[in-house]
Formats: structure tokens, C-alpha cells, sequence
């Protein structure tokens, strides 16, 4: 019920009350609750529904989300019932290094844990610190899966998964939402839209002004438009996929530009909904996803090396390898020079110069290629690495490869200890 002031509020109370016992129904008041919204200071502090009080409260929850008095919305308990239900699925192996595939504990993650924490919070006004909040969650938790340590950069903490940021989710969900309302052209709910999008302005906090905003944000036709010329369910989805997507790639891409250490990330063409390559073909092995770990960190600059270490503390690191003497121990070095660690290289790289031989002597498309096969930088390799389906193969040398410096690299340095 939706009373303006007290006295309705008594006479509604009455009236349901009435009715209701015509039908042999009772009201349970201790599970009803009055909120007052926008006056904090009415002196009214309860009601009666037949004989029983109803206390005024502070917060309630309507349909699964907590509603306080100040019309604030509360997003902690949403980030609480998220956390738990990660929590109790760690115990089934939902962990980055107990060797499930990250693409796998991602799934569990959007079935399971992503669904609750955001339940029902499309149709709710949230602050930009809101979502930030639940956005801080799921990026740990994303970081957890992949193993990836707390100052990896964030774009690729979605990018490799393939994951949604939460922003985007509620958007995805509003449009939908949306959609299905004005596909139903007799329902009241489809005159109610129509009427808020022709009264409404801009500075509302309205539903219809937040989709409309939403529609020009992802450069979709407008509400009036749709309403017009409404897609089927199908079309409408590719629309948004499309939309989206472009969206989102197109505002990282500026992002990872300014970023010298993410340069050789590659961004999927479709980054919202299609996992990176890195994951892609690792498969449900718990050896091969324990492999998998070591080229994430490879690839966004976030494996600890000497230069890493140096860069941090300048006094007191020298940036030389311990292993071979020679120079820094930069990613190149590590991959592709180190002497000391040859003995993996010759074991894996010969196969890699089989597959592409055309990257022979080009020492950074090397180092690309192993980093990551589908960037940009190594589109000259088109035709024979891409199209012939080489990219699994690649990828699994390219694994291989790493993890096994990666062994030898911790193992020698643990001998000269
Ligand atoms: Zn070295």
C-alpha cells in the first residue's frame, strides 16, 4: 500500500483488514512494516491492522531488496549474501590455485554468486558508489579465480574472462526489462511507461529516464523508437550483444593504450561475452589450468622478476638476473634470453618456429606470439596462424613453454638460496 498520510494509512489498514476477514484471511502484523518516506520527523508511530499494531520501522525488505526510510538504498547485504555463497562453494575446489579452469569458476560465479548479489537492482536508483562497491567485490573475487595479484591492472581482469562489469550487467538487465514491458502494448504497465517518458525530464530519477539514458549511452535507438518498431526477443539481444560490446571495447581500448605494460594484451572482439584466447583452449585438466596461471601474469606485467623488484625499490634490488649475471631481468630476458633457463626453451620453442616459421628472427613478434597469439601486432601472421586454427596449438606450446621457465626459473633460484 501507498498511503500519503497517516490517517489513509489507518483507513487502508482497516479496509484490507475487513475484507480480508470476509474470506476467512488474517494479516500477521508482526511481518508487516510501516516505513515513512520523506518526512523523518511525522509524530504518527503506529497503525493497527484489526487488533494488532503495526510499528513504524526504519528499513523492510519489498520483494527481496531492503528499502530504508531515508530512500536509500542498502547494498551491503547484497555483497554479504554474494560473499557467502562464493564462500561455500570454495570448499567444492571454486579456487584459483587448486587447479579449476578460471573460465569454469567464472561460469559458477554468473550462475550462482552474480545473480544474488544484484538481484532485482536494476529497478533500483544506486548511486555511482553503490555499484562501484559490488564492482570492488567482483573484482577481487575475478582476480582470486585467475590468481592474479591486487595490483594487476583491472581491463584485464575482465578482459581474459571474458566477464561483465556489474554496471554493465544492470544495464543489460534494465534494457531487457524495458523491452519485454513495451512488447506487451495492453498491459498497464506499458501505459504507465508511456506516460513517464512523455512527462519526465532529463533530472528525474525515474525508470524511464535511467533507460533512456541507458539507450543513448550504447548508441541504441531511442525508447520512442523501440515502442514504434519493437525487435523480436532474438534481435534484440544481438542488438544489445553488439552494442555493448562495442561500447566497452572501444572505452578500454583508449585505457590500454596508456598503459606500456599491458601492450601486449590483445582485446577479444567481443570482450563482454567471449573469453581471451589465454583461457580459451585450457580445458577442464586441473594440471593444465594449474599451468594456465603462469602466463596471466606473464602477460599483464604483474610476474614478480628482478627488474620488477628493482623498479620498487631502487636501492636495494638490483634489477640483474640472479640466475645467468648477464643483464635485467626483464619479461624478454626471462622468456627469451636467460641462459640459464635454455634447457625449457629448446624443449618447447623449436615446435613454436614449426607451426609459424615466418616469426623467425622478428624478436619481439616472438615475444608477442608466446604472450599472446591474437594481437594486433601479429596481424601480418593472418593468414597462416589465425585462419589455419593454429591459435589452440600456439597457445598450448606457448603454456607449456612458460610454465616450465617459470618451474626452472623458482627452482634454480631456490638452489642458490
Ligand atoms: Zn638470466
Amino acid at each position: 500500500m501507498l498511503p500519503s498520510n497517516p490517517l489513509d494509512t489507518q483507513i487502508m489498514l482497516h479496509t484490507v483488514s475487513n475484507n480480508a476477514k470476509l474470506d476467512k484471511v488474517n494479516f500477521n502484523a508482526t511481518k508487516s512494516d510501516i516505513i515513512i518516506y520523506n518526512n523523518p520527523n511525522a509524530e504518527k508511530t503506529e497503525w493497527e491492522i484489526g487488533s494488532d499494531k503495526i510499528e513504524r520501522s526504519k528499513s523492510t525488505t519489498h520483494l527481496g531488496l531492503v528499502r530504508e526510510d531515508n530512500n536509500k538504498f542498502d547494498i551491503q547485504p547484497k555483497i554479504q549474501v554474494a560473499r557467502r555463497t562464493m564462500y561455500s562453494l570454495m570448499g567444492a575446489g571454486l579456487h584459483g590455485r587448486r587447479g579449476l579452469n578460471p573460465l569454469t569458476s567464472y561460469k559458477i560465479w554468473e550462475c550462482f554468486g552474480l545473480p544474488r548479489a544484484t538481484y532485482g537492482l536494476e529497478s533500483v536508483k544506486l548511486t555511482r558508489k553503490d555499484i562501484e562497491n559490488i564492482e570492488k567485490y567482483q573484482r577481487g573475487l575475478l582476480r582470486q579465480l585467475q590468481s592474479l595479484p591486487d595490483r594487476c591492472a583491472n581491463i584485464p581482469v575482465y578482459t581474459l574472462l571474458g566477464a561483465k562489469p556489474i554496471e554493465v550487467v544492470l544495464d543489460i538487465r534494465r534494457l531487457s526489462f524495458f523491452t519485454n514491458m513495451i512488447r506487451q502494448k495492453d498491459n498497464i504497465e506499458f501505459k504507465v511507461i508511456s506516460r513517464q517518458l512523455a512527462v519526465k525530464d532529463e533530472d528525474s530519477t525515474s525508470f524511464t529516464v535511467t533507460v533512456r539514458k541507458t539507450f543513448q549511452k550504447y548508441n541504441l535507438p531511442s525508447a520512442y523508437e523501440l515502442i514504434n518498431n519493437t525487435p523480436s526477443k532474438e534481435q534484440w539481444k544481438a542488438m544489445v550483444k553488439e552494442a555493448t560490446n562495442k561500447y566497452y571495447k572501444n572505452n578500454i581500448t583508449e585505457e590500454l593504450k596508456r598503459k606500456s605494460t599491458l601492450k601486449h594484451l590483445s582485446v577479444q572482439e567481443n570482450p563482454l561475452d567471449e573469453p581471451h584466447a589465454i583461457y580459451k583452449y585450457v580445458g577442464s585438466n586441473p594440471h593444465e589450468a594449474e599451468k594456465a596461471a603462469i602466463k596471466p601474469r606473464l602477460l599483464t606485467g604483474t610476474y614478480t622478476l628482478q627488474a620488477n623488484r628493482h623498479k620498487y625499490n631502487q636501492h636495494e634490488v638490483d634489477a640483474t638476473c640472479e640466475m645467468c649475471k648477464h643483464e635485467a631481468e626483464d619479461r624478454e630476458h626471462f622468456i627469451l634470453h636467460c641462459t640459464t633457463l635454455s634447457e625449457a626453451r629448446e624443449k618447447h620453442l623449436p615446435k613454436l618456429l614449426e607451426l609459424v616459421p615466418e616469426i623467425t628472427g622478428r624478436k619481439e613478434d616472438l615475444l608477442q606470439l608466446i604472450l599472446d597469439s591474437t594481437h594486433e601486432n601479429l596481424l601480418y601472421l593472418e593468414e597462416s596462424c589465425r585462419k589455419s586454427k593454429l591459435v589452440p596449438k600456439i597457445e598450448q606450446i606457448s603454456r607449456n613453454l612458460l610454465y616450465e621457465l617459470h618451474i626452472n626459473r623458482t627452482q634454480t633460484i631456490a638452489r642458490k638460496k
